[in-house]
């Protein structure tokens, strides 16, 4: 009998902010058996603040900032689930998410920052761009420069954020705009020592940045703020007073006078001990501390330990937090200003930039490189790494060998006169069962799709890691919200534990009518979806893929191809066909009808962006391999490496493959493309192939420069 490890207590991290990714990293340096980590975030990539005005004085770029969430917790071993948290239930220990199904929790921690009080100033809301969420300005920065020359900005709010985003400005708009800044404050760095605010004040009248002191914003309008008068800007940036996300006073839990919920000296909520919190978002009772990012860091490991203890059955410990926190205050032009308590050192030269820049890249460095050692010994035993998803398939050779006759071609199998079925068995390779479900199903129902079957069912047959009985609920609960949200009718299905999330779907449609056309020689080759999954989700096992390569490889994973074979029925001439796990030629060969052979154009092909990439930096999906040697008798070229990688790529949920004719090319890419299907491509043309001709048959053209 196996010896269980089951999951015992499921720990929910709402929030990637600077507390939680330390969170993430002590408890993947030291696992608690049984411990499941979830942390949902709105994002796959966390801003570290104290880098932000050096990003934008162009000092750093957006992935020098940016910690990269998905990663750590894919090395961590934890799961990542991408959301939008809008609720908390603390009675019923859940989270509400935006359009998924609520997650439930033993234990959960909150840091999810602040944000500027939109409301108040009239107007703000419409007219200003607030700086936090800091991801949501970064990306806005960076649009904004791309598309504009904005000739003046204001900035409301002369704290240290307030003064860092003025001075980084100037030094990266060097007077090509006029910069305003207001407080209604006398001073800058109001809460600072005199001497920090002297310093800012200096710098700033050097760039010439016009201060308003002692000025309070009454409105911000389309053309800028007003004070006793219009300060006229195309761009208001606020950064001023922060509040909490709603959502938290609302739940109920205890909060102080401004919605910030207090916590206590073990980090612990005051009125709901399960649930901790952190960072921006909490009001500190026992030592009151100021919101800035030096905070929620130095909470981090307390906050670990203590999440830890609970988890263990052990009592949470008082923690404790360094009153004064270094802070240094950079220009943008590489000298900064360091304040330590009542101490203010501002040195000339870049001495202290540099300094600045060594910390905050440490710690970058520590959860960004995390697990850099384990990766690469996976890298040098790749045989130890086994892909989820359809790179997990048993290869085409393996069941052409011993199946035989049973291993038919098609995508589906009649089941009578009428009705025709298929069955796709997956592991999960998403860490998020709700989206694991969804893809799963998509992909399961694409046979159906493919084969133009109608008036599709779905039984499931599902493996759900062992775990105590409350979490084999809630992971069944979002399993069955996944297949339920695909709209299509679930009529059976059987459960199991087992070591792995797996689902082996089966699905049943209404026989499409016999095709009245034939694919003939000349007849277009159509993908509805670009190529290089499989390459993603094995490079992300290794946290080698950008994250926003994961989240675009996600989004066509889950675009169902339903609309897509409504859509291709009335040009499909013969070949229909998806592409999963043996890759688009793997299932050219299989699909292409007798008679005829397949032209592919490698220029033509849609790749997922970070897939060449990924093939590049040596990642290999474990049925690669196999699936190249599966159809090498077929081509006749050999394409080259990075060609040959892309096109047998595995594809989980892949697109369809159908042939129209030529004169329909156009009319089926405007329907696709307008339909979202917005890389759909025209890849190539049926060819002649000699009667029962094995051989050189299947052909690769275009080769990449
Ligand atoms: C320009 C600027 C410069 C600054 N420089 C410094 C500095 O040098 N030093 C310093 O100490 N402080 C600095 N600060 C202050 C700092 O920004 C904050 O104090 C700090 O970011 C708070 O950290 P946090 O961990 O509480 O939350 P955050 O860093 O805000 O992280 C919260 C995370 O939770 C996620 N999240 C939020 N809401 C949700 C939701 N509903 N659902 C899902 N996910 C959600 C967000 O995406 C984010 O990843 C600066 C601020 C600004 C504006």
């Amino acid at each position: 009998m196996t010896p269980l490890a089951p999951i015992r207590h499921d720990l929910v991290l709402a929030g990637g902010g600077h507390a939680h990714v330390e969170v993430l990293r002590a408890l993947a340096m030291k696992p608690v058996p049984g411990l499941r980590v979830t942390l949902i975030s709105r994002s796959r990539t966390a801003i570290y603040s104290g880098m932000v005005p050096g990003y934008v004085a162009g000092q750093y770029d957006l992935d020098e900032i940016s910690v990269n969430l998905d990663r750590l917790c894919v090395l961590g071993g934890h799961r990542f689930i991408m959301g939008e948290i809008e609720g908390l239930d603390p009675v019923a220990q859940t989270f509400a998410l935006r359009g998924r199904p609520a997650l439930g929790f033993d234990t959960a921690s909150i840091n999810v920052g602040s944000t500027p009080d939109l409301a108040a100033i009239p107007g703000a809301a419409e007219h200003a761009t607030p700086v936090k969420p800091i991801e949501g300005f970064a990306r806005h920065f960076a649009d904004w420069q791309a598309e504009t020359h904005a000739r003046s900005i204001a900035i409301v709010g002369g704290g240290a954020g307030g003064v860092e985003l003025a001075l980084a400005l100037s030094a990266r708009l060097d007077q090509r705009a006029m910069l305003h800044l207001i407080d209604h404050h006398p001073s800058l760095l109001s809460k600072l020592p005199p001497g920090a605010g002297r310093w800012a004040q200096k710098r700033m009248e050097q760039r010439g940045v016009s201060l308003h002191l002692g000025q309070r914003v009454t409105e911000i309008t389309a053309d800028g703020p007003r004070t006793q008068a219009l300060i006229p800007a195309d761009l208001t940036l606020l950064v001023t007073g922060s509040k909490a996300p709603r959502w938290i006073e609302d739940s109920g839990l205890s909060c102080d006078e401004r919605g910030f919920m207090r916590v206590g000296n073990t980090l612990q909520s005051r009125s709901h001990p399960a649930i901790f919190g952190a960072g921006d978002c909490v009001n500190y009772d026992a030592f009151p501390r100021e919101k800035a990012g030096v905070f929620a860091v130095r909470a981090g490991p307390g906050l670990a330990d203590n999440v830890r203890r609970l988890a263990l059955d052990a009592t949470p410990v008082p923690t404790t937090m360094q009153q004064r926190g270094l802070q240094l205050i950079g220009d943008g032009a590489g000298a900064a200003c360091a304040i330590w308590g009542p101490f203010v050192l501002s040195a000339p030269g870049r001495a202290l930039f540099r300094w600045k820049d060594h910390i905050d890249r440490l710690w970058m460095d520590r959860y960004n490189h995390f697990g850099a050692a384990m990766v690469a010994a996976m890298e040098a035993q790749p045989e130890t790494m086994r892909c989820s998803g359809c790179g997990g398939k048993v290869g085409p050779e393996i069941l052409r060998d011993t199946m035989g006759e049973l291993a038919v071609s098609g995508d589906v199998a009649a089941l009578s006169e009428a009705q025709v079925g298929s069955v796709d068995l997956i592991r999960d390779a998403f860490d998020d069962p709700y989206l694991f479900a969804r893809i799963a199903g998509i992909h399961a129902l694409s046979d159906l799709y493919a084969a133009g079957a109608t008036n599709p069912r779905m039984l499931s047959a599902l493996t759900l890691p062992y775990a105590k009985p409350a979490i084999l609920r809630r992971d069944l609960e979002q399993l069955k919200n996944g297949l339920v949200s695909l709209g299509v009718p679930v009529i059976g299905g059987h459960t199991a534990e087992g070591a792995e999330l797996t689902a082996a779907l089966t699905v049943v449609g209404d026989k499409a009518p016999a095709a009245s056309t034939r694919a003939r020689v000349g007849d277009a080759l159509i993908l509805t979806k670009p190529l290089g999954v499989g390459l993603i989700l094995a490079g992300r096992m290794l946290g080698k893929v950008h994250p926003h390569a994961v989240e675009t490889a996600l989004k066509h994973c889950e675009q169902d191809n339903a609309q897509a074979a409504r859509i291709l029925e009335p040009y499909a001439t013969g070949l229909r066909t998806d592409v999963t796990g043996f890759g688009l030629l793997g299932h050219l060969q299989t699909e292409v009808p007798d008679g005829l052979g397949a032209c592919v154009s490698a220029k033509a092909i849609p790749l997922l962006p970070g897939a060449l990439d990924a093939f590049r930096a040596g990642i290999r999906p474990t049925i690669l391999d196999a699936n190249q040697r599966a159809t090498a008798q077929a081509l006749c070229n050999a394409p080259s490496p990075e060609i040959s990688g892309l096109l047998h790529d595995p594809q989980t949920s892949g697109g369809l493959v159908v042939s129209v004719t030529q004169s329909d090319v156009e009319a089926v890419l405007a329907a696709l493309h307008a339909a979202g299907y917005d890389q759909s491509a025209w890849i190539g043309r049926l060819t002649s192939r000699e009667p029962a001709t094995d051989t050189g048959w299947l052909e690769v053209i275009d080769p990449w420069e």
